[in-house]
């Protein structure tokens, strides 16, 4: 081996942790020149604001100067231009637009959302798939009923429901038992529930991804080309500062940010019809008009929505005409408009 050899041996020994690959082989490292004692190169990211590059750039220097003590310089020069992970992107076949849902935070409604937003499209007459890929805990198993994924010659299918095609993890794991997932491991569960289900024709597949900004909303964006993202929050303010962090992810995935949902917006008495802002005020036409987007909907906190979910009923189909079940197809129609 030449020197240059050998230091691309010991380059690969970095891996990225988000694309489980080595820096050498997922195509990093460019322009490895070796001036006397010094070694230069060009670490070609996804964006000049990789947050690994500095962690790259230590390791690289750590490991080059440990291994080799004819090395006294490491000169790495970040760039982005040149490589692009999105050049991997497939399209789903059969899919024509898939939307992305997130939050930033758990727990804020971004499974109910989904699936009331997944059977609304329907009821509007499109052909809709459902993806749990809420890998951490999936809930839509529980909220779409007993339902049963079947594999055949290679090949998921989905659990069809009132037309409504889903997948969620929760049909193939054991109820109670934790999820542990590394990001690799995230990349490739999301790929096969991508590209190895039988959709067949759908208008809109919907993807219920796990809160926060971590592997899964990075993988997808990879995976496959998306119609756009739609952020769930509620009032609370700690939901407020994490959904920001989602949305400027979608942004820096280059991901169309479609608007926003507020979910337990506020809650209407049964008997005197007051409006009570449980979680606070409304901030979300705010957070719409820094991002430049719009408000698709406020859902108010209904008693029946999360027995219907704890049920496993469909709200939207079994309470249609309720003022919740309406928000949901309001919601609906103006994803169909802007999309
Ligand atoms: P996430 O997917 O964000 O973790 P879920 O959709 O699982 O959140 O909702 C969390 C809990 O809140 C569930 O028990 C659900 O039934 C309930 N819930 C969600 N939205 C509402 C609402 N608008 N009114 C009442 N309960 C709700």
């Amino acid at each position: 081996m030449n020197k240059k050899e050998e230091i691309l041996a010991i380059l690969k020994e970095i891996i990225d942790p988000e694309i489980g690959k080595d820096i050498v082989s997922a195509g990093f490292v460019q322009d490895l020149e070796i001036l006397d004692d010094k070694v230069c190169m060009r670490l070609v990211l996804t964006s000049i604001a990789c947050p690994l590059k500095d962690y790259f750039k230590n390791e690289i220097t750590k490991k080059l100067k440990e291994k080799f003590e004819w090395i006294k310089d490491v000169e790495i020069a970040i760039d982005a231009k040149s490589y692009d992970v999105f050049s991997q992107r497939k399209k789903v076949e059969g899919v024509k637009n898939i939307i992305a849902i997130l939050s930033g935070k758990g727990g804020v409604g971004k499974s109910t959302v989904s699936i009331n937003l997944a059977f609304a499209l329907s009821e509007k007459g499109k052909k809709v798939g459902l993806l749990d890929a809420d890998v951490y805990g999936p809930t839509i198993s529980i909220m779409g009923g007993k339902g049963k994924i079947i594999f055949e010659d290679d090949k998921i299918i989905p659990y069809e429901r009132d037309g409504v095609k889903i997948i969620s993890l929760g049909y193939l794991t054991s109820k109670d038992a934790p999820i542990i997932w590394r990001g690799p491991l995230i990349h490739s569960a999301l790929r096969q529930l991508l590209f190895d289900t039988k959709w067949g024709e759908i208008d809109y597949l919907i993807i219920d991804l796990p809160p926060g900004t971590g592997d899964p909303i990075i993988s997808l964006s990879q995976l496959t080309y998306l119609k756009g993202g739609i952020a769930v929050t509620t009032p609370q303010d700690v939901a407020i500062s994490d959904v920001r962090r989602a949305i400027n992810m979608l942004f820096k995935l280059y991901i169309p940010f479609l608007g926003i949902i507020e979910n337990m917006s506020y809650f209407k008495c049964d008997n005197c019809f007051k409006i009570h802002h449980i979680f606070g005020f409304s901030k979300i036409d705010e957070i719409a008009k820094e991002f430049n987007s719009e408000v698709l909907g406020k859902i108010q906190f209904d008693i029946n929505l999360a027995s219907s979910s704890d049920r496993g009923e469909i709200f939207v189909l079994k309470y249609k005409e309720n003022e919740t079940a309406k928000a949901f197809f309001e919601i609906a129609e103006k994803i169909l408009k802007r999309t």
